[in-house]
C-alpha cells in the first residue's frame, strides 16, 4: 500500500500503520455491519459444522477479508476451534498481520492461471507446519480463468481433511456454478452510514482528534457504505493535521459544497428563485466545487427529497443531515412528489450530457433554471382533470408554487403559440404529436418531422410549432422558450430569445444543437433553412411584467399552456382545447 508512509505516527510502536489497518476488525463481534456473518461463523464454529469452503461477497470495504482473517484465527488459534480466539498468540498475530504460514492469503487478480491453482493443489495435500488446518484465502476469486477453476474444482471436490477454502469477491456472478454450489456462501452488506459514523467517531476519538459530528457524518455518507473508503478519507484528514475536523475541511478534502450551500440552492428552486440559484451555483463554483459534483450532490438532494415526499422516515436521508428532516418535509411537501422526480429527471440527463460537453457550466445552469421553471406537477394533474371534467373550478388549494411568481413568466410568441392562427392548408395539418414524439433516434435523422411545405410568412408559426413538438430532444424544449419566430430572408429564420433565457439561446446556438433544429427545419420544408438567435432587449418585459398577470389574463392564458410541462401534461392527458382560469390569489 503506497499510503503506509503518509501522515504522522500513529499506534507508537515505530512504524506507521495506516487507520484503515490499524481499526481492522479483529473479532466476530467487531464486524460492523455483518452481524448476520458474524453469528452465522460463531455458531458454525461452536457446534462443530465448519464446512471445506466458503465465499464472502460484498462490495469493496465492507469487511469480506477481514472475516476471513478472523474465521481463520478462530479455526487455528490453539485456545480453538473457538468463535473467540485470544488474538495474543503468534498465531492469531501472524494470520491478523496475513503472515502465517499455515494461512495462505492469494490474490485471484495476480495469481489467476492454471499453473498458479495447480501449484496450490499441490501444496494443499501437505499438511500444515503447525496449525491444524490449512487455509486458503483468495480475494477476487472471481478473476480465475476458466482452467484454473477447473484446477481448483477438483480440490473442491475431494478436500483433503486438513483444508479449508475462503473465497472473497465482490463479483459473485462471475463465478462458475460447479464451484459456487461447493461453498457456503455468505453476502456481506453495504454498511450503514449511521454505523461507519460511529466508527469514525470511536477512531477519531482513540487518535485524540476532536472531529464535529456533521464532519464524520459527511465523511461516512461519502463512503457509500464501504468502511474501509471511510477510513482512508479520515486518514486523509488525520493527515491534513488540524485541530480540529470540520465539514469546511471535509467539503475542502472532497471538493463538494457544503450543506449550508445545497440547502440555499434548493430553497432557491423551490422558491422559483432560478436568478438566486444560479448565483449560489457561481458561488460554489468559485469556492472550488466543479459544475458536475454540484449537479451529482443536487441528485443526492432530490433523491433525499424524493423518498421523504413518499413518506419514509428520516433513517432514509443519505444526503440530507437527518437534522433537518423537518424542513425537508416542508420541501418535499411543497413540491410534491411529481416536481420531485421532474427535477430529477433534468438534473440525471444534466449529469449525463455534462460528461461529454465542453460547457458543463452552462449545462448546470440550464438544468438550474429549467427546475426553477417547473410547475407543481401534482396540482397541475389535478387542475387538468377538472378541465376534463368540465368543471370551472380549479383546484381549491393552489400550493405555494403557484403563487405568482416573479420574472420567469414565459412569454410566448402569439404567432406561434396561438390556435387562433389558422393553418394555410388544413390537410398538412400537424400529425398527432404524442404518437410520433420520443421516436426519434439518438443519432438518426428525426424520423417524426415531416414535410409541412415551404417557408414563407404565413407557414413560419406551423412550421416551426410542428419541428419543436416533434424533435423531442433537448433543443427542441429551449428553442419552445425563444419569444419570436420570423422569416429573415429566403429559408432563414430569426429566433429571438428575451434576456433572462440567455442561456436557452446559447445552448441552441451550439454547433450540435443548432444543426439539429436545422436539420428538422430542412425536412420539414424540404430546404436547407439556417436559423440564426438574436437576444430582444429585456426592457418590454420588465415594464410589462407586474402588471401582465392582472391585465392581460388572455396573455397568461396563452402562456400557461405553452409551457413545456404544460404542454406535456395536455398530451398525457390527450386534452385539445385546454380552459385556463385565472390563477387562485393567494390569501
Ligand atoms: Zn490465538
Amino acid at each position: 500500500m503506497p499510503n503506509d508512509s503518509i501522515g504522522h505516527p500513529g499506534s507508537g510502536d515505530g512504524e506507521y500503520v495506516v487507520v484503515a489497518r490499524r481499526y481492522r476488525p479483529t473479532t466476530f463481534d467487531e464486524l460492523i455491519g455483518q452481524e448476520h456473518v458474524a453469528t452465522a461463523l460463531s455458531s458454525a464454529i461452536a457446534t462443530n459444522r465448519v464446512g471445506h469452503a466458503y465465499l464472502f461477497t460484498g462490495a469493496r470495504g465492507v469487511g469480506k477479508t477481514s472475516a476471513a482473517r478472523i474465521l481463520a484465527k478462530a479455526l487455528n488459534c490453539p485456545t480453538g476451534p473457538t468463535a473467540t480466539p485470544c488474538n495474543t498468540c503468534e498465531i492469531c498475530q501472524s494470520v491478523a498481520a496475513g503472515e502465517d504460514v499455515d494461512v495462505l492469503e492469494i490474490d485471484g487478480a495476480s495469481n489467476r492461471g492454471i499453473d498458479e491453482i495447480r501449484q496450490l493443489r499441490q501444496n494443499a495435500g501437505v499438511r500444515p507446519s503447525r496449525s491444524r488446518f490449512k487455509i486458503y484465502i483468495i480475494d477476487e476469486v472471481h478473476m480465475l480463468t476458466k482452467e484454473a477453476f477447473n484446477a481448483l474444482l477438483k480440490t473442491l471436490e475431494e478436500p483433503p481433511e486438513h483444508v479449508k477454502f475462503i473465497f472473497a469477491t465482490t463479483e459473485p456472478n462471475k463465478i462458475p456454478i460447479t464451484i459456487l454450489s461447493r461453498c457456503q456462501r455468505f453476502d456481506f452488506a453495504g454498511i450503514s452510514i449511521s454505523a461507519i459514523q460511529q466508527r469514525l467517531e470511536q477512531i477519531a476519538t482513540a487518535e485524540g482528534v476532536a472531529a464535529d459530528t456533521d464532519a464524520l457524518a459527511l465523511l461516512a455518507r461519502r463512503a457509500g457504505g464501504s468502511m474501509r473508503d471511510s477510513q482512508s478519507l479520515l486518514e486523509q484528514l488525520l493527515s491534513c493535521g488540524g485541530q480540529r475536523m470540520t465539514v469546511d475541511a471535509v467539503c475542502e478534502l472532497l471538493g463538494t459544497a457544503p450543506t449550508a450551500r445545497l440547502q440555499a440552492i434548493v430553497v432557491a428552486l423551490v422558491d422559483a428563485d432560478a436568478a438566486q440559484a444560479l448565483t449560489q451555483l457561481d458561488d460554489a463554483v468559485q469556492k472550488g466545487t466543479e459544475p458536475a459534483q454540484l449537479v451529482d450532490q443536487l441528485i443526492h438532494w432530490y433523491r433525499d427529497l424524493m423518498t421523504v415526499a413518499v413518506g419514509c422516515p428520516a433513517e432514509r436521508l443519505l444526503s440530507i443531515p437527518t437534522t433537518q428532516f423537518g424542513q425537508a418535509q416542508t420541501l418535499a411537501e411543497q413540491l410534491g412528489i411529481d416536481t420531485v422526480l421532474a427535477a430529477l429527471q433534468i438534473l440525471e440527463q444534466t449529469a449525463a450530457r455534462m460528461r461529454q460537453s465542453l460547457h458543463p457550466h452552462t449545462l448546470a445552469e440550464m438544468a438550474l433554471v429549467q427546475i426553477a421553471q417547473l410547475e407543481n406537477l401534482e396540482n397541475l394533474q389535478a387542475l387538468l382533470a377538472s378541465l376534463r371534467s368540465g368543471e370551472s373550478t380549479p383546484p381549491a388549494t393552489p400550493s405555494p408554487r403557484q403563487a405568482p411568481k416573479k420574472n420567469n413568466v414565459v412569454t410566448p410568441d402569439r404567432s406561434v403559440a396561438s390556435s387562433s392562427t389558422p393553418a394555410p392548408n388544413p390537410s398538412a395539418s400537424t400529425p398527432n404529436a404524442s404518437s410520433t414524439k420520443a421516436s426519434t433516434s439518438a443519432d438518426g435523422l428525426p424520423e417524426s418531422i415531416q414535410f409541412q411545405g415551404p417557408l414563407d410568412e404565413e407557414s413560419v408559426a406551423k412550421i416551426w410549432k410542428h419541428v419543436i413538438d416533434n424533435l423531442g430532444e433537448m433543443v427542441a424544449d429551449q428553442a419552445a422558450l425563444s419569444d419570436r419566430i420570423t422569416v429573415s430572408g429566403p429559408n432563414r429564420l430569426a429566433v429571438r430569445f428575451r434576456e433572462k433565457y440567455t442561456s436557452c439561446r446559447q445552448f441552441c446556438e451550439r454547433v450540435d444543437q443548432k444543426a439539429r433544429l436545422e436539420q428538422a427545419l430542412s425536412i420539414a420544408t424540404g430546404e436547407p433553412v439556417t436559423v440564426t438567435f438574436e437576444t430582444l432587449a429585456d426592457r418590454v418585459d420588465r415594464e410589462h411584467a407586474p402588471t401582465s398577470r392582472a391585465g392581460s389574463l388572455r396573455q397568461l392564458q396563452a402562456e400557461v399552456v405553452q409551457r413545456p410541462f404544460v404542454r406535456r401534461a395536455l398530451e398525457l392527458f390527450e386534452v385539445e382545447n385546454p380552459k385556463v382560469e385565472a390563477p387562485v390569489k393567494p390569501s
